[in-house]
């Protein structure tokens, strides 16, 4: 199963962020402590119309070594995840506790099962991969092409996304039922380019990735020669895969991916491919109403090419994938092997994280509404949600007093720009209504665990195909410090975990409180408004509202957007790619802008909070400083490649290079990199 298409206000990594060696101090919010915390990032010595960035947090950068068991570590959002997580783990050791007396209700005994089988290293390694010796049958029962469907969908509703994969999705033009999508997958690197491209970092990538793939064949028990035999063909199969495979902008443009179909057409984008055994494979019960094939000709190709392969490859390929897939449950052979690669030789991290690190993490992505309602319990009292519903007041309002001022817009469609702001979703804090867990039954080890919660969550997935979704539900786990924008229902969402300082505190200075959880409010909402969320409408309907001259202005302004971030050079001869990370560049200039006016109007007029500071230079800080970060060069290769936001540096200087309030607020001459002659204005 895919994630769906949100815009989120930072990646959303598989594993989340880990603590550092070094003890993180959450942010204070006495006055002096916050002068303190402020004022200590910074490296006064750096000039703000040349380098923000560097000039708000070069301090905090040249004192904070990258922790070990990370590949980055950001000031705001690591320390803020990092004081969760231990929460979290309290929490989780003392339900371990209970479950093993048979004591508290179901949910916290579900939620310290699953823990506590996570840090049984002991029976982990007892069991070994014998859990797994169903799944390899089912490989090595393919022996031709016909086997394909029944193979491939058998896997894919066990999250082991092999040739292609599916999901069940809000129809894009009808958001008032959920369809079924196929979607470009079953690669071991993140996308196509690692196959394909000359650059020494990807060729160095693909030769550990070849030693990778035959080390993880050997440990499931695969003869050497055979393994390295398989691993090299692996490899030739997967670059053929990438050769027909889209690049990540074109996979997030809601238009290209949206080509549906019936179920009965779908049998002529690969007609000798048996849909019907691939649909009794996966567990689907039901004739899909329609599918959304996500990319075609990738689909076709990649059956194709599948159907072409030597059942041996094949058979290996799926294989390795289903060891991959698992790697985190496994011994730790396997899982020290699998962090050799994705952790060490892709994203530069040192160690792999301490268990209990690795078992809060696997607990939570499973039960997140679980662990969300005992987090929300513990750490949420509720009072910040009326303040975070003023702040999203007062920057709407601000959206629409801007919508004036864009010479690009006209009065029709700006009037539509108001409505479908108006009919925007807030939610704040934590569902109104917790997922039921109550027919999930777990194993009796790690593995077995999560392969009981793969079964149950498919079947949870699958009994949304052609049905209404479900508005209330949420896609981020409640503990998590992030947020997003969800195009289909027309909703921003912010969970509990980010409502907290630094990005928010009832008792900091509100030019703080608005240069951080006010600009994510401002970017979140004009995510509604960027290259993708334009082309849905105010009940989430993908549709053209836009008067088709406008639509040829937005798109220049975007242009100026996607050009200037093109520009910005990263690592030795890498840049960041202005497509693949327009929409949230758009986000980021909307929202800084849009909290920055709101702030100004709101609380414009109160005494200096800080010392050596103006409020007005305060905003500019709090919004930057909450992106102050540290990461190593191979995580910062990998994140140009696949992450639609940009680096911290550029989400900082270019945001506040294109707002001209700030060159007036740090006093920046004409012509300095801050404060450019012309600037791109959007929204
Ligand atoms: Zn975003």
């Amino acid at each position: 199963m895919t994630a769906r298409a949100l815009s989120t206000l930072v990646l959303l990594a598989g594993c989340g962020a880990t603590p550092p060696p070094l003890e993180p101090v959450a942010a204070p919010t006495a006055s002096e402590d916050v002068a303190v915390y402020v004022k200590s990032a910074m490296d006064t010595t750096a000039d703000p119309c040349v380098d923000f960035y560097q000039y708000a947090c070069g301090a905090w950068i040249a004192n904070t070594p990258l922790p070990a068991d990370k590949p980055a570590f950001a000031r705001s959002f690591s320390v803020m995840a990092d004081e969760n997580e231990k929460l979290v783990h309290d929490m989780m050791e003392k339900s371990a506790a209970d479950a093993k007396a048979g004591t508290g209700d179901p949910d916290w005994q579900r939620m310290g099962h699953a823990y506590g089988a996570c840090m049984d290293e002991a029976a982990i390694e007892a069991v070994g991969i014998k859990p797994l010796d169903a799944r390899f049958a089912t490989i090595a029962a393919y022996k031709k092409s016909a086997d394909l469907p029944a193979l491939l969908g058998a896997m894919q509703s066990d999250f082991n996304p092999v040739v292609f994969d599916f999901g069940v999705e809000v129809d894009l033009k009808n958001p008032e039922t959920q369809v079924l999508t196929l979607n470009q997958a079953g690669m071991g690197l993140p996308q196509r380019g690692y196959y394909l491209d000359e650059d020494p970092r990807s060729v160095g990538i693909r030769e550990a990735y070849v030693a990778h793939v035959e080390a993880m064949l050997v440990l499931s028990g695969v003869a050497q020669a055979d393994a390295a035999a398989s691993a090299k063909a692996i490899m030739a199969f997967e670059t053929e895969l990438a050769k027909i495979a889209w690049a990540p902008a074109d996979l997030h443009d809601p238009q290209k991916v949206y080509n549906p179909m019936s179920f009965a057409d779908l049998k002529t984008v690969a007609p000798k491919f048996d849909w019907d055994a691939w649909l009794k494979a996966t567990g689907i019960t039901v004739t899909p109403k329609s599918v959304v094939v996500a990319v075609p000709d990738y689909v076709k190709g990649a059956i194709d090419l599948a159907s072409n392969l030597d059942a041996k490859t094949l058979q290996a390929y799926v294989r390795w994938h289903t060891m991959h897939n698992n790697a985190n449950l496994l011994t730790n052979a396997i899982g020290e092997q699998e962090f050799s690669f994705y952790g060490k030789a892709m994203s530069g991290q040192a160690a792999r994280p301490d268990r209990w690190k690795r078992c809060v993490r696997s607990t939570t992505s499973w039960l997140p509404e679980i662990v969300g309602k005992y987090y929300v319990e513990a750490k949420f009292s509720g009072d910040s949600k009326p303040i975070a519903l003023g702040m999203i007041k007062a920057i709407e309002d601000e959206f629409v007093a801007n919508l004036k001022e864009l010479e690009w817009m006209d009065a029709a469609t700006a009037t539509r720009a108001v409505e479908k702001m108006s009919l925007i979703t807030n939610k704040i804090g934590y569902p109104d209504k917790w997922r039921d867990y109550s027919a999930l039954t777990l194993g009796t080890s790690h593995l077995e665990n999560g392969m009981a919660w793969r079964s149950w969550e498919i079947k949870r997935h699958l009994a949304k195909i052609d049905q209404a979704p479900d508005r209330g539900e949420w896609f981020m786990p409640a503990s998590m410090v992030n947020a997003y924008y969800n195009p289909t229902m027309n909703e921003i969402a912010f969970p509990a975990g980010i409502l907290q300082p630094p990005f928010f505190g009832a008792d900091r200075p509100s030019a703080l409180n608005f240069g951080g959880i006010g600009m994510v409010v401002g970017h979140e909402i004009t995510h509604g408004f960027d290259d993708d969320g334009r082309k849905f409408d105010g009940k989430g309907v993908m549709t053209d509202w836009w008067a088709p001259e406008v639509v040829g202005k937005f798109e220049e302004s975007a242009q100026c957007v996607e050009d200037l971030y093109n520009g910005y050079p990263m690592l030795d001869g890498l840049h960041v790619d202005g497509e693949l990370t327009l929409g949230e560049n758009i986000a980021d200039l909307g929202g800084l802008k849009q909290a920055y006016r709101a702030w100004k109007k709101a609380h414009g007029s109160e005494p200096q909070a800080i010392e050596g500071l103006t409020n007005d230079q305060l905003y500019f800080l709090g919004f930057a400083q909450g992106w102050c970060q540290v990461q190593s060069p191979e995580y910062s290769a990998m994140l140009l490649q696949v992450d639609p936001h940009s680096p911290a540096k550029w989400r900082v200087n270019g945001a506040v290079s294109q707002v001209a309030e700030f060159a007036e607020v740090f006093s920046c001459d004409a012509g300095k990199p801050l404060n450019p002659p012309e600037r791109c204005e959007v929204w």
